[in-house]
Order: C-alpha cells, then sequence, then structure tokens
C-alpha cells in the first residue's frame, strides 16, 4: 500500500518531502511524486501519514 500525490492540485511547497520517513518522496519533473515501492503509508514510524498531515492543500496527499 502506497500513498501518492495528485500533481493538479500540488504547490510544490516541499513540506512533505522532508517529512517523509522513508524518503518515498522526490521532486520529479514538474511535480513532487511518492515511489510506491518506498512509501509504507508511515507504518511503523508513525500513526498518520505525514505528507498527507503536513500537505496544506486538502486531498492532494491521498491512498493510491
Ligand atoms: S505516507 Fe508516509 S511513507 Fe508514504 S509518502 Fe507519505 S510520508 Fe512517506
Ligand atoms: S506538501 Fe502537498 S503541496 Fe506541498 S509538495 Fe507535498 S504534495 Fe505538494
Amino acid at each position: 500500500m502506497a500513498f501518492k500525490i495528485i500533481a493538479s492540485q500540488c504547490t510544490q511547497c516541499s513540506a512533505c518531502e522532508f517529512e517523509c520517513p522513508t524518503g518515498a518522496i522526490k521532486f520529479k519533473g514538474e511535480t513532487y511524486v511518492i515511489d510506491p515501492n518506498k512509501c509504507t503509508e508511515c507504518e511503523g514510524y508513525f500513526d498518520t501519514q505525514q505528507c498527507a498531515a503536513v500537505c496544506p492543500v486538502p486531498k492532494t496527499c491521498v491512498p493510491a
């Protein structure tokens, strides 16, 4: 299971990149993307998905 970023809503603020415990979020091309092979949905690190928690735009970091 992994989260994804809705590219059309992302403001590229970069907040999520630094909060991800697995380093799954990277700037690629023109937006931030979540590597589904690295995203653990924060399991083992946090009770809530950190990207979704810090993202200023509602419903932009969502379950893939
Ligand atoms: S859910 Fe957690 S592990 Fe997955 S991209 Fe977001 S912050 Fe990273
Ligand atoms: S926190 Fe949200 S708006 Fe900011 S870069 Fe990540 S997905 Fe985009």
